[in-house]
């Protein structure tokens, strides 16, 4: 009781004076509200204080002060959302404000379920439920999909002459839109005069079940959009693959706000669409619109697809300039964009300041190691996670494999997969194997890798299989190759890579009859190939080059600039006849000259116009690099004196000196 009494004053202490001199028994309901209200938002210990203030007062029989000290729990986290249910279950008769309290504090914190089941209860206990009851209950019933126990509460509320209000009316909407319940939103809409939150439901719904037309149609008979509206438009074209008209809808808004621009931002980036999301996140500084946190992370992942560093490096800038704490989310986006954008020293740098690090933080770590062929480095982080006492998933064993894979480490990748399940309880997957029939492969020791994925304990996929034939071709071993090759077309028949790389094993052993058939077949197949995409980022602007792409605003100087490198290097012993008689790689198409006019050429064409000379030069590329171009940049490194760093599909090609850091194994 003493101690109590002593907590308790403790308390009283930032009350206004005249108030703190009061007994505490003669504490005032409002009194109290307002130490609940403002003092235990943020203070776990004043919360406890005040719940034994509210239990000694006597004032816990007051409902209004009960439910407001449920809703504190409920904010706080204290003891998670148990201690609040306790809280909640000590209340004698709970009238309707407790109970809306503890059912919206659980529909808060995802447990639509329970709200349902506490419903029952509170229908048990005669209490009669209001507007905010129904309100809830209809949000959780659609979150779970529970329509039939949705129909029930629209007919209780029906039957006890409830009138719904606008945000009774777009709960119920949501609900029954988002099960697929169109006639009964529409309905609901209906009722009563249009307003605009309830259209927003609406069209939200229609969006979502991709019914864009309806959307549209009744966008455009909304009363007074507002800036919401439009938003649902832009991220509901977004959401259904409609990038140019949620762009349009997102250019002809009169007011954006930042759910408008973030809206735009993670369609783009949801979508693919690197290059357009960075366009517009610029667009946004420029009129000075603060970006949240979760969008910076997201801007990054952006950044690290594009290899837009200088973006990259505005935003590391912007947190730092704006004191934003780099958190574990924040902090990897930036490892993550630095490692790809090829600055695996600025991601050592952010990774080593980090305070909080979660184990995907070292994931990303690990895994830009591993791009850039530092398997020692990424073995060690390894182990120092470990030290660290955090436990490896199955993502850092991959990323793991893959450096081992890449940086000639083949036994230690055997050693690594079969100490996976008996030292850290992570059982290997497909993934995994894959790396390390890889790393085996490229050492050479091909019948090792064979015999690893004939004891595979699941069947093995195709990456699997791929990973085999291009240490085949690397290998020259023709007989495993057409072996592997054969099995890949009856598992993968759709992917371009796998006829050009067999076509390549028979062409370089001399069988063209073979290699031709196969061409043949591929044509039969109508297999598609990818279009090949190449980034260059100046100035903070992405440039985005395709094969044979002549859309660029400069593409005459490019390309008469690309015509005289090539006359330059063949000069220099490039020959673009001796790889022509190989298929070339997942872009070829018709065109006679597609090999000359690939994406990465015509960008290192772009860079040499438009950058410092001596200064080095940076590309992103989509798909794997193709031999011809691989041979024509390391000339390029030597003749105009340029590092030219590519990063393509699967790593970093580090040009320099007419040489390339993967030693022509990729
Ligand atoms: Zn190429
Ligand atoms: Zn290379």
């Amino acid at each position: 009781m003493k101690a109590a009494a002593r907590t308790a004053t403790g308390l009283l202490h930032h009350l206004k004076p005249e108030e703190s001199s009061t007994p505490t028994s003669n504490l005032t309901q409002k009194t109290i509200l307002e130490l609940l209200n403002t003092r235990c938002i943020n203070s776990v210990r004043n919360l406890k204080q005040a719940h034994a203030i509210v239990l000694r007062t006597g004032h816990f029989q007051d409902h209004y002060v009960a439910g407001t000290l449920v809703k504190c729990y409920f904010d706080s986290g204290l003891g998670g959302l148990d201690m609040a249910i306790k809280v909640f279950d000590s209340v004698h008769r709970p009238n309707v404000f407790v109970w809306n309290v503890v059912l919206k504090g659980c529909l808060e914190r995802e447990k639509p379920w329970m709200v349902l089941s506490l419903y029952y209860e509170m229908v048990l206990s005669d209490s009669r439920a209001n507007k905010f009851t129904y309100t809830t209950m209809f949000k959780a019933c659609g979150e779970v999909g529970a329509v039939d126990e949705g129909f029930q509460i629209h007919g209780r509320c029906l039957k006890s002459g409830i009138l719904f209000d606008g945000h009774m009316k777009s709960s119920g909407i949501q609900m029954y839109a988002s099960s697929g319940y169109f006639p009964e939103a529409r309905k609901l809409l209906e009722l009563g005069k249009y307003d605009v939150v309830c259209c927003n439901a609406m069209i939200d719904g229609y969006m979502k079940s991709g019914n864009v037309k309806e959307a549209k149609n009744l966008f455009e008979k909304t009363p007074e959009r507002n800036t919401g509206t439009w938003n649902t438009m832009v991220t509901g074209y977004a959401k259904n693959g409609m990038f140019e008209d949620s762009r349009k809808v997102f250019e002809e808004m009169p007011e954006r706000d930042e759910i408008s621009w973030s809206g735009m931002i993670d369609g783009y980036i949801q979508g693919g669409y690197y290059k357009e999301a960075i366009e517009i996140f610029d667009q946004m500084q420029k009129q000075k619109i603060r970006p949240r946190r979760f969008m910076l992370s997201s801007v990054l992942a952006a950044c690290a697809n594009t290899g837009a560093l200088d973006q990259g490096r505005w935003i590391h800038a912007y947190t730092r300039k704006n004191s934003i704490k780099l958190d574990s989310v924040l902090g990897t986006a930036f490892v993550d964009m630095y490692a790809k954008c090829g600055r695996i020293d600025l991601a050592w740098e952010v990774f080593e300041t980090m305070k909080e690090k979660e184990v995907f933080s070292w994931n990303a770590m690990i895994g830009g190691l591993a791009i850039h062929g530092r398997a020692d480095e990424a073995v060690e982080l390894f182990f120092k996670m470990q030290r660290q006492k955090l436990r490896p998933n199955t993502v850092t064993f991959v990323n793991l494999l893959n450096a081992c894979a890449h940086g000639s480490l083949a036994d230690k990748a055997m050693k690594i997969l079969s100490s996976m399940k008996n030292l850290y309880e992570v059982e290997p997957e497909t993934e995994h194997y894959c790396c390390v029939v890889d790393a085996l492969g490229r050492a050479g020791r091909l019948e090792e890798a064979e015999e690893l994925i004939e004891s595979m304990p699941m069947e093995p996929n195709a990456a699997v299989y791929g990973a085999l034939l291009g240490s085949c071709r690397v290998h020259g071993n023709t007989e495993l190759g057409d072996k592997i090759g054969q099995i890949l077309l009856d598992l993968d028949p759709s992917n371009s890579g796998r006829y050009a790389l067999l076509s390549n094993i028979y062409a370089e052993a001399g069988k063209w009859e073979k290699a031709s058939e196969l061409r043949k077949l591929m044509k039969e197949r109508k297999v598609k190939t990818d279009p090949g995409i190449s980034f260059l980022e100046l100035q903070g602007r992405v440039h985005e080059f395709k094969t044979g792409d002549t859309s660029h605003p400069q593409a005459e100087e490019i390309f008469s600039q690309l015509d005289s490198v090539i006359e330059r290097i063949e000069s220099e012993g490039y020959s673009p006849g001796k790889t022509r008689v190989l298929f070339n790689v997942e872009e070829e198409d018709e065109k006679d000259t597609s090999l000359k006019y690939h994406s990465e050429k015509i960008a290192i064409a772009f860079g040499l116009i438009s950058t410092e000379k001596g200064s080095s030069i940076r590309i992103v590329k989509n798909l794997r690099i193709c031999e011809d171009c691989h041979s024509a940049i390391k000339l390029v490194s030597t003749v105009y004196e340029r590092e030219i760093v590519v990063r393509d599909r699967v790593r970093y090609h580090h040009f320099k000196n007419g040489a390339c850091s993967c030693n022509d194994f990729w």
